[in-house]
């Protein structure tokens, strides 16, 4: 990258680091950040460290927030007692999207994958557990991803869920295999939802 400059190289280097982002998409977003009027530039830059600074996970749900407590978690229109317990919060963004789900959430951020060294611990379980001891929750309803590690993450939980007396539920199979919740359509979501099965 040299010919065109250190500094060109660097932010073409660090752009490429990005995920799906390959050098010749890295280089085509280097010379658009250049050509931008400096503005924008300040912007996005500035936009970017804010967003790392001040995101943090919810203290109930683990999703990310700016506040310490999120707007699903803090509303008092929210069903406080049914937990819906999701891999990411785009999948939360997914199922917020269909308007058909009023209770609030849980953020494992990941699934259980013994080939990507991801194991419970580094899921937000235990912060699911305490949610579970700490109030009254009537039911969970596993929205992991249909794919291998999505129903290895719901058994796992399921099971650590069993003992206490609380209903267990799992999302009907109309969410496609392999397919990640966040590129589900709506009423698809709506329809594994309202066909959830007790475990
Ligand atoms: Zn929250």
């Amino acid at each position: 990258m040299e010919y065109f400059g250190n500094e060109i190289g660097r932010l073409i280097e660090e752009l490429s680091r990005l995920p799906g982002i390959g050098v010749k998409t890295a280089q085509r977003l280097a010379f658009h950040i250049i050509g931008m009027p400096e503005q924008h530039a300040k912007n996005l830059s500035s936009a970017i460290l804010k967003a790392k600074q001040n995101i943090k996970y919810c203290k109930e749900c683990c999703t990310l927030t700016d506040k310490e407590v999120c707007d699903i978690c803090s509303s008092s229109d929210r069903d406080h007692n049914t937990i819906m317990v999701v891999e990411d919060p785009r999948d939360m963004a997914a199922y917020e999207k269909t308007k058909q789900y009023k209770g609030v959430y849980h953020i494992l951020h990941g699934a259980i994958s013994p080939m990507l060294g991801i194991g419970p611990s580094q899921l937000k379980i235990k912060e699911l557990l305490a949610r579970l001891h700490n109030h009254e929750i009537q039911e969970v309803i596993l929205a992991t991803n249909s794919t291998v590690e999505g129903e290895a993450t719901a058994l796992y939980i399921s099971k650590l869920i069993k003992p206490i007396d609380i209903k267990v539920t799992r999302i009907a199979n109309g969410v496609p295999v392999g397919g990640d919740l966040e590129y589900v359509d709506e009423i698809t979501l709506s329809r594994a939802l309202e066909g959830r099965i007790e475990l």
